[in-house]
């Protein structure tokens, strides 16, 4: 006798948050998924890496994963940061053997943030030691001794890293693409479609649907990171109305008590290169290299292309922004409307003569001996390596050129360190690459650069989510999960929410390891 109405009910889903829990790095959801049939699948939502704001090992916090790789039938990766991607060679190299789902740009882009992420981790050639502190890991943490559950390092060597090249290249072997709203069966019944998150180039929210004969029974969605609205190059993050049978949300939360400032930072660059031209110096940017180094670039092009400021050379001296910038001229598809209008109308911002690419180490070191004025943009972000170290040697202590960050500076790295020192106003006596030098080029900062949506934003995705979604009766509220943040963010946005939606939504903010029952 059929009974599909009630074999229906049988099907379950859990989750296991196994990062990014009253933090902002390390996301990485675990999934279990039982069918009807009884045969449970088992996926991850991203698998990030620890990176900053940890008090214990980030090293074994790293390693430490919650559940057995092996046991893993699928990944579903929402965008190419490292604390997102950054652990995925890790299950790899202990035995996770499924498909890895990403939109194609995700894909290309993480390949370059592996990599990355694996030559930070070789020996460093002066000491023979590691350097995962690139990675934001200290190296005092590496413990040889190290012993948890999952924990099979390949050799020896293999202790004192968490992977390598050779991970990375099966990692990438293993990837299936999928476009915007091309749903896929991920398991029997069990439906994931990636959505824009406007948050970098490929960065995706991913809804999970459970389907019965065509029909969606029960959905939840992750945000991944949410991006602002109003970002050059990609679009702005989807607003999504017809999540009908919507239960539980996971949204990120890194600026969830925060509102961003509305002032421009193109404007406020223009300021700072009028500023140091008339002062006849050069100005140095450290950069992120995903989609940070792209967005200066854009908005430099744009101010000498209108005259907004004397055309000058622009350095990019970042072998991965580089490559990222490749990615992002391969993928016009992913554009906003405004900058497809600009290619259209006017010339492509991410392309222009005065824009110089040094792609080997002699170019790099080629352009300290020319005078100003000249910009260069190059890594790393946080000033904690790459070439950046090179060129602040060669300049910093002229007062006629400028350090510029554009970016977070972490709590333990040079850039903090050179920020911290600017702000009591003590001379900013600091080692640069190994050497000593006071740091007397200006200091400027430009903080509107954000690539995450903060609570206004958040809260505007997450209203039409509970306004467009249908009230069942044995489901009157909808469960957000808030992770991605630091606690104090995290806990401001649930009653922010809940001040919102008193009666339709119900604000939780798990904690590391946590398990949580989504369906049943
Ligand atoms: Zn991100
Ligand atoms: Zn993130």
């Amino acid at each position: 006798m059929p009974q599909t109405s009630n074999l229906a009910n049988k099907s379950s889903l859990n989750i296991t948050f196994c990062g990014a829990a009253r933090t902002v790095t390390g996301s990485m959801y675990f999934l279990e998924y039982t069918h009807e049939s009884g045969k449970t699948y088992r996926f991850n939502v991203d698998a990030g890496m620890f990176q900053v704001g940890q008090d214990v090992s980030l090293y074994k916090m790293n390693s430490n994963l919650l559940f057995e790789p092996k046991l893993l039938d699928a990944m579903i990766l929402t965008h190419c940061h490292l604390d997102h991607c950054g652990r995925i060679p890790i299950l790899v190299n202990r035995g996770f053997g499924g498909r890895i789902h990403s939109t194609p740009a995700t894909r290309e882009l993480t390949e370059i943030v592996l990599y990355d992420a694996a030559k930070q981790q070789e020996p460093d050639p002066r000491d023979k030691g590691f350097h995962l502190d690139a990675l934001g890991i200290n190296r005092d943490d590496l413990d040889p001794g190290l012993n948890t559950d999952w924990f099979i390092p390949k050799s020896p060597e293999m202790m004192d890293k968490l992977y390598d090249q050779t991970d990375v290249e099966l990692t990438m072997t293993r990837f299936k693409t999928h476009e915007y709203h091309s749903e896929f069966e991920l398991f029997p019944d069990l439906w994931v479609e990636y959505r824009d998150a406007g948050h970098i180039l490929g960065s995706a929210n991913v809804v999970i649907s459970e389907k019965k004969n065509g029909e969606v029974i029960r959905q939840m969605i992750f945000s991944g990171d949410l991006g602002n609205p109003n970002k050059p190059i990609i679009r702005d993050p989807e607003i999504h109305k017809d999540l009908k049978k919507l239960t539980h949300v996971v949204v990120e939360s890194t600026y969830g008590d925060r509102l961003h400032p509305t002032l421009q930072p193109k404007l406020r660059l223009k300021e700072i290169i009028k500023k140091t031209y008339n002062k006849g110096g050069k100005l140095l940017i450290p950069s992120f290299s995903v989609e940070r180094a792209q967005e200066v670039i854009y908005y430099l092009t744009e101010l000498m292309r209108d005259n907004e400021v004397p055309a000058m050379p622009i350095y990019l001296d970042s072998p991965m922004a580089i490559k990222v910038l490749d990615v992002c001229l391969d993928h016009p598809e992913l554009y906003d409307e405004e900058l497809k209008k600009k290619i259209h109308e006017k010339a492509h911002p991410l392309i222009y003569k005065h824009l110089k690419i040094l792609e080997s180490i002699e170019d790099s070191k080629s352009i300290n001996k020319l005078p100003a004025p000249y910009i260069l943009i190059a890594g790393s972000g946080m000033l904690n390596g790459g070439r950046i170290l090179k060129h602040l040697l060669h300049n910093g202590s002229y007062p006629e050129n400028t350090l510029l960050f554009v970016g977070y500076q972490a709590q333990g790295t040079l850039g903090r360190q050179i920020l911290d020192l600017w702000k009591t106003g003590d001379p900013i006596k600091v080692v640069v690459d190994e050497a000593d030098m006071e740091i007397r080029a200006e200091i400027s900062v430009i903080n509107e650069f954000s690539a995450h949506a903060d609570q206004a934003m958040i809260k505007k995705w997450i209203s039409e989510l509970v306004l467009n979604r249908d009230k069942v009766e044995s489901n009157p509220e909808l469960r957000v999960f808030i992770t991605h943040g630091e606690h104090i963010a995290s806990q401001t946005l649930a009653t922010e929410l809940k001040h919102q939606h008193p009666s339709d939504l119900d604000p939780y903010y798990p904690h590391f390891g946590e398990k949580v029952t989504i369906w049943e």
